[in-house]
């Protein structure tokens, strides 16, 4: 690919010094699994998250398992979640034994809809889970207010948008107790898998940090039925690293998707991203909307464009969850944005001229060239 879907390359080129001297400590130290880095970045990712605590985990899906079992969600609860999110939310509601239970999304934000929040709630609901997608955060206020009239629980998937807000407030600072990804494509990611869980929540704060330990605090000594869920030192040290960089790396994908706004407006069927005015866009992902999607990633494909789709089967059409029981027509909206999404190149270090290539080639692509 002449210009590739996501590139490591300026970031690492940025942090390979300080990476490398922290693996030479951490491997000359050769204290591997919970340790002096695991609590540093702890304590620092909490700080930029505005949460009173930050629990390290070995990666997203577990944080979210590790937050609603904190919350003792479990069979016979219901817990909503957005129609058009990445499958790892419903799987960490199905591992509980509680059922996802789906609402759509706002058209225009592609975040879950406050209004379908309210209508899907019965009496078992116990929880809601607002996904951040694409980078943009989502109504928080109205979810909140949502939930504390309802007695349910909020805990927000933060996975694709560290360092965004609603209000000036952070996400994954909202909830309860919220769930993170530091899988390395995501903006603050790490050299393999990781995550985390953060709340401002003492009592809930000590039951995540024992879940992911065998539900031990004392070795040997067992208090819940726990995993092994942890963070590795290593990695801690590694986004202890990049985390100083976010902000930095943040205000370029934001300047790149600008870029994009200015080059691709008006064009053929094309809808850009919206960013509602109370929200900050972290810009995870840059996600635009066409009929001829299809036709459009690969006349991109064939120019040497790497393009993504997130995601193309709504998780209520996989076939995991068939056993739920919906079926095509179910969340139109969804389904929908499943059909027409189409992830355009952005990652930190790309320049002003990528950004006009291909925009210039989407150009083409409509002008029938
Ligand atoms: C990436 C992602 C996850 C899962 O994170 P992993 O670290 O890959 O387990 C969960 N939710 C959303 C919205 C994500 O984008």
């Amino acid at each position: 690919m002449r210009i590739p879907f996501l590139s490591f390359e300026y970031m690492n080129r940025q942090i390979k010094p300080e990476v490398m001297k922290a693996f030479e400590q951490f491997f000359d130290k050769s204290w591997f699994v919970l340790g002096d880095s695991v609590k540093t970045f702890e304590k620092n990712y909490a700080a930029f998250n505005q949460t009173a605590f930050a629990i390290g985990v070995s990666n997203g899906l577990d944080a979210l398992h590790i937050a609603l079992k904190a919350l003792d969600i479990k069979e016979g609860d219901e817990v909503i979640v957005p129609s058009n999110t990445y499958i790892a939310t419903l799987l960490a509601v199905s591992y509980t034994g509680a059922t996802p239970v789906l609402a759509e999304p706002d058209t225009d934000t592609c975040n879950i809809n406050p209004s379908c929040i309210e209508a899907a709630i019965t009496s078992r609901t116990k929880a809601v889970i607002p996904v951040h997608l694409y980078g943009q955060s989502c109504d928080m206020e109205s979810i909140i207010s949502i939930a504390s009239k309802n007695n349910l629980y909020v805990v927000e998937d933060n996975a694709q948008a560290h360092a965004a807000s609603w209000n000036n407030k952070t996400t994954g600072s909202w909830g309860h107790i919220n769930a993170t990804s530091f899988y390395p494509g995501k903006n603050l990611g790490a050299l393999g898998d990781a995550g985390a869980v953060t709340t401002n929540d003492e009592l809930l704060a000590s039951k995540a940090s024992l879940l992911r330990n065998y539900g031990s605090d004392k070795k040997y000594y067992n208090e819940v039925i726990g995993f092994n869920m942890r963070l590795d030192e290593c990695q801690a040290a590694f986004l202890d690293i990049k985390l100083k960089y976010l902000l930095q790396w943040t205000e370029q994908r934001q300047q790149i998707a600008e870029w994009y706004n200015n080059e691709l407006a008006g064009i053929g069927d094309l809808i850009l991203p919206f960013t509602h005015n109370q929200a900050t866009h972290v810009f995870h992902l840059y996600v635009v909307r066409t009929k001829r999607r299809h036709e459009l990633q690969t006349y991109l494909s064939e120019r040497g464009i790497g393009t993504l789709i997130h995601y193309p089967v709504p998780p209520h059409l996989q076939n995991a969850y068939k056993t739920l029981g919906y079926k095509k027509g179910d969340f139109p909206v969804a389904e929908e944005l499943a059909n027409t999404c189409l992830s355009l190149p952005l990652w930190p270090g790309m320049t002003g001229s990528q950004v006009r290539e291909v925009a210039t080639i989407i150009r083409s692509f409509f002008d029938g060239k």
